[in-house]
C-alpha cells in the first residue's frame, strides 16, 4: 500500500527528529593562526553539550567570539559559563585570549574561577598574566566595582600527562600526545559525550596517534596547510611548517585512514592559494566529508 505524501512527510520528521538537535555540538570560536586575518580569530573550539561549554585554546577574540554565539542561539557559551578551558600548547596564537578568559567573564560575575587545563608551562603563564595585571585587579576589587564573585587572582591550573584528564556527568576529555616541532609538549583531544566522539589535533605534524584516537569518530577537526600555498613560500619558512604543520595531502592519508564521519579543516594556513584549492588538494586524497570552517561554524 502506497503511504500518502503527508504520511511520508511525518513519518521522515519523526526518523528525523532525534537527530535534528544533537545533544553535542562543535563550535568553531576562532580558526585563525598567528596571521592577522581580520576575518579568523585565533585558535579556540567549544564543544557544547546540553548546557555546559568546554573550551579546546583561547586564542584572540574567544570571549567575543563566544558571547557572538551565544547571541546566535547557544546559550552555553554565556560569558558566564565559560568556565573549563584545556590548552592543546602554549603557542601564542593558541592562548593569546587567556588573559581575556580569566579577567573578563570575572568582572561580569562568573560565579567560580576558571579551570585550566594543559601542558607544562600553563600555570606558569596564568601566574604571569594575573601579576601583569595587578593594578586592575587592586583598582577593581577596592576601588568601587562591586564585590566580584570569586578571588581574581585564583585559577585552577592542571598541568596533564596523556591519558583521561577530565570527566563529568557530559563528557570524558583524552589528552594525546602530538609532535608540534620543538614543543615539548603538545597535546590532542577526544571527547567523548553522550552522543559523539569529537577529535581536535591542535596543532601537529601528520601523526598517527590522531588516526588511532579517531577510528571512525564523528568530527575530527584538524589544522591544515595548502600545499600549493606552501610551494610558494621561502625556503626557511618552508622547513619550518613541514616540521610543525600538516599538509593538505597528508591530512587526506590520515583522515582515509581515520574515516570520520566528518573532517573539519581548521587552523587552515592558505598562504597565497584559495580554500577551494585548499578542499580540492584534501579531496584528491580523501573521498569522505570534508569542510573548511570559518568562524562560528556549528557542526
Ligand atoms: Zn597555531
Ligand atoms: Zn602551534
Amino acid at each position: 500500500m502506497r503511504m500518502p505524501a503527508v504520511a511520508v512527510a511525518i513519518a521522515v520528521l519523526i526518523v528525523a527528529l532525534p537527530h535534528a538537535q544533537p545533544r553535542s555540538r562543535v563550535v568553531m570560536l576562532g580558526t585563525g593562526t598567528p596571521n592577522a586575518d581580520p576575518d579568523r580569530s585565533g585558535p579556540s573550539i567549544a564543544i557544547v553539550v546540553d548546557d555546559a561549554s568546554y573550551l579546546v585554546d583561547f586564542g584572540v577574540g574567544v570571549v567575543r567570539r563566544a558571547a557572538a554565539a551565544e547571541r546566535a542561539g547557544i546559550q552555553a557559551l554565556n560569558v558566564l559559563n565559560l568556565k573549563q578551558a584545556f590548552a592543546t600548547h602554549l603557542h601564542s596564537d593558541h592562548t593569546l585570549g587567556l588573559a581575556d578568559l580569566i579577567l573578563t567573564p570575572w568582572i561580569l560575575e562568573r560565579d567560580a574561577p576558571l579551570n585550566l587545563y594543559g601542558p607544562r608551562g600553563l600555570r606558569l603563564m596564568a601566574n604571569h598574566l594575573v601579576a601583569a595585571y595587578t593594578d586592575d585587579l587592586r583598582v577593581r576589587t577596592t576601588g568601587g566595582e562591586p564585590k566580584h564573585k570569586h578571588d581574581p587572582r585564583v585559577v585552577n591550573v592542571h598541568e596533564i600527562a596523556p591519558g583521561v584528564v577530565f570527566r563529568d556527568d557530559r563528557v570524558t576529555v583524552t589528552a594525546f600526545a602530538v609532535k608540534h616541532g620543538a614543543w615539548p609538549q603538545a597535546f590532542g583531544y577526544r571527547f567523548q559525550t553522550p552522543d559523539r566522539t569529537i577529535v581536535i589535533s591542535g596543532d601537529t605534524g601528520p601523526d598517527s596517534r590522531i588516526e588511532d584516537q579517531c577510528r571512525r569518530c564523528d568530527v575530527l577537526v584538524h589544522e591544515v596547510y595548502s600545499e600549493a600555498g606552501f610551494a610558494r613560500r621561502p625556503a626557511e619558512w618552508q622547513a619550518y611548517h613541514a616540521r610543525y604543520h600538516t599538509s593538505t595531502r597528508e591530512l587526506g592519508a590520515i583522515a582515509s585512514r581515520a574515516q570520520p564521519r566528518l573532517l573539519v579543516l581548521y587552523h587552515q594556513l592558505i598562504w597565497s592559494s584559495t580554500e577551494d584549492e585548499l578542499l580540492a588538494e584534501v579531496r584528491s586524497a580523501y573521498d569522505g566529508n570534508v569542510v573548511s570552517a570559518h568562524d562560528l561554524d556549528v557542526f
